[in-house]
């Protein structure tokens, strides 16, 4: 499973902080979509549009007052944000306070009386504290160590923010600043093979593209004409179509039916010689890129695949791998040897995987120990099924609405769904505590198949979706010795994985109990549901708020 492709290691992004005494937070320019965010322009209120009543700068440099003398609107600003992504989140963060008038009309004591508004309707009500007129940043008082969170999707490329003030009561609202940007804190981790997705690699799609040419050598010639014979055997018959529609994707493949005849015999390209590894790969991809011919350039995210003559000799050991391409506009090439027809669809998934810029999985180092727990195929393409809620998600197979992400101290009772629902929360997202490269996710297991099962000789899963839950660390940049991904084991990791007992040890089942020392959260497997499990997660204090 060897993979040649130049990863890109992307620096890291700080972690947000706002200012002080309602003062602008020191990014507040980054990533801002708002114009004149601080109130800082000539007029406070430069940008913005005037709803209802006297919004007023009042000499107060660096704020805008709401505030409306007869009580019969509530006193707002908007202002209409473009260039949106439909189906992205974004949030909004402000600076405020209650306004020195609230008293004065009789309002005082912590008062529900500020708006935030997408499109004219509320999206969250906002409460002073007790004092009044100390400032907050969002539902929160600027002095705590985490706020809550005041999201909202795009639908359209614009909606319209609105602030709005003296609602319910007629208590004025000073505003510090405002902030609004696309939510982070489900974007990738920084940096390495599960971090942000790069140019160096392509992009999955919800469709994955494969241009399927099958090559002979003059010196080991093809035996079989039956070109979908031969894919049903390397795919499973139907097996890898059905993963990938578990996953969230379809694979959309196109078999070029005929044998092309590689310009060096198969002795050229995998020498008897020489030691298994040292096979020439980099002819081997030049001329099978050559095989395709000229023509029209492919969809970005085609995958060539070079699929052998079945039972050619002499491969020794060199096993199928991923490699950069660079022919009609095709980047990535795949090539199988032919043990691919005694394995399963697997080995292929496998490929795919490094092609969308993921790295291996399994052990990494000595002494063996296998930390994915057979749960993904960049782990072991023997027992697993199909790819972590991770790399789907990385992927862009995941839909964003079917994972939470918590990071404030609390207790959270979830119906948690199979990763192949399409509704429900199937995975849950937890920030490290102390280390903001490192992430922890729950989710339910997928199908893992036993050896036997592989191989056709015993029926039944080794572990059935929906059967176990797992708990997994994504941490780059990569500790040494270590992959990316790591089961956090209940028991232990056993050295033979592809076992119940070893699924047993790594993995969660009802009633049982992830509970760490040095880590604030806990969950509790309450009770298995008919399409997943339902689970406590309780957080002991309050985690750091964004990923990245
Ligand atoms: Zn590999």
């Amino acid at each position: 499973m060897k993979t040649i492709i130049t990863l890109i290691v992307l620096s890291l992004a700080g972690i947000y902080s706002y200012g002080q005494n309602g003062a602008d937070p020191s990014d507040l320019t980054t990533n801002n979509l708002l114009r004149n965010p601080g109130f800082n322009e000539n007029l406070c209120n430069e940008n913005w549009q005037i709803e209802t009543c006297d919004v007023t700068c009042n000499g107060d440099a660096g704020t805008v007052w709401l505030n409306h003398s007869n009580r019969a609107g509530d006193p707002a600003i908007k202002q209409t944000l473009s260039n949106l992504i439909p189906g992205t989140y974004y949030e909004v963060i402000v600076g405020w306070r209650g306004g020195d008038h609230g008293p004065i009309h009789g309002v005082s004591g912590a008062r529900n009386i500020f708006s935030v508004d997408i499109d004219g309707k509320e999206i969250k009500r906002l409460t002073t504290n007790a004092n009044y007129t100390d400032w907050m940043v969002n539902d929160q008082p600027e002095s705590a160590s985490a706020y809550g969170q005041i999201t909202f999707k795009a639908t359209a490329t614009t909606h319209t923010v609105r602030f709005r003030g003296e609602v319910g009561a007629d208590g004025d609202v000073v505003i510090g600043y405002v902030k609004v940007q696309e939510v982070d804190y489900l974007k990738l981790i920084g940096g390495g093979p599960e971090g942000p997705r790069s140019n160096s690699e392509i992009d999955a799609g919800k469709t994955v593209n494969l241009e399927v040419v099958f090559a002979d050598w003059s010196d080991a010639p093809c035996s079989s004409t039956n070109f979908e014979q031969l894919w049903r055997e390397i795919t499973s018959n139907s097996e890898m179509i059905n993963s990938f529609a578990r996953q969230g994707a379809t694979v959309n493949f196109n078999l070029n039916k005929s044998w092309k005849r590689m310009p060096h015999p198969m002795t050229h390209y995998f020498p008897t010689t020489t030691d298994a590894q040292n096979w020439k790969w980099d002819d081997y991809t030049r001329d099978g890129q050559q095989l395709l011919g000229a023509g029209a350039n492919f969809p970005a995210n085609t995958i060539l695949v070079v699929v052998p003559n079945k039972g050619a000799a002499g491969f020794k050991s060199v096993g199928s791998g991923a490699h950069g391409a660079s022919h009609r506009n095709i980047r990535r090439m795949i090539t199988l040897m032919p043990q691919v027809y005694n394995e399963h669809y697997t080995t292929l998934m496998h490929e795919i995987g490094h092609c969308f810029g993921s790295g291996e999985l399994y052990p990494a180092s000595s002494p063996y120990t296998h930390e994915v727990g057979c749960y993904d195929l960049m782990g072991d393409v023997v027992y697993a099924t199909g790819f972590m809620g991770w790399h789907r998600y990385r992927y862009g197979w995941f839909n964003q609405e079917n994972i939470q992400f918590l990071h404030q101290k609390g207790e959270y009772t979830i119906d948690l769904k199979k990763l192949s629902a399409t509704e429900g929360t199937s995975m849950i997202i937890l920030q490290d505590p102390t280390k903001k490269t490192k992430l922890w996710v729950i989710e339910i297991g997928q199908d893992v198949v036993s050896r036997e099962q592989f191989n056709g000789t015993a029926t039944g899963k080794l572990n059935s979706e929906g059967d176990r839950l797992i708990i997994y660390t994504i941490e780059n940049p990569l500790v040494a010795g270590k992959r990316a991904i790591r089961l956090v084991p209940r028991v232990n990791f056993l050295p033979r994985h592809g076992t119940t007992e070893a699924l047993d040890a790594v993995s969660y089942k009802e009633g049982q109990k992830f509970e760490k020392r040095d880590i604030p959260f806990q969950v509790d497997v309450k009770t298995k549901t008919r399409d997943g499990f339902q689970i406590k997660v309780s957080i002991t204090k309050n985690l750091p708020f964004k990923i990245n």
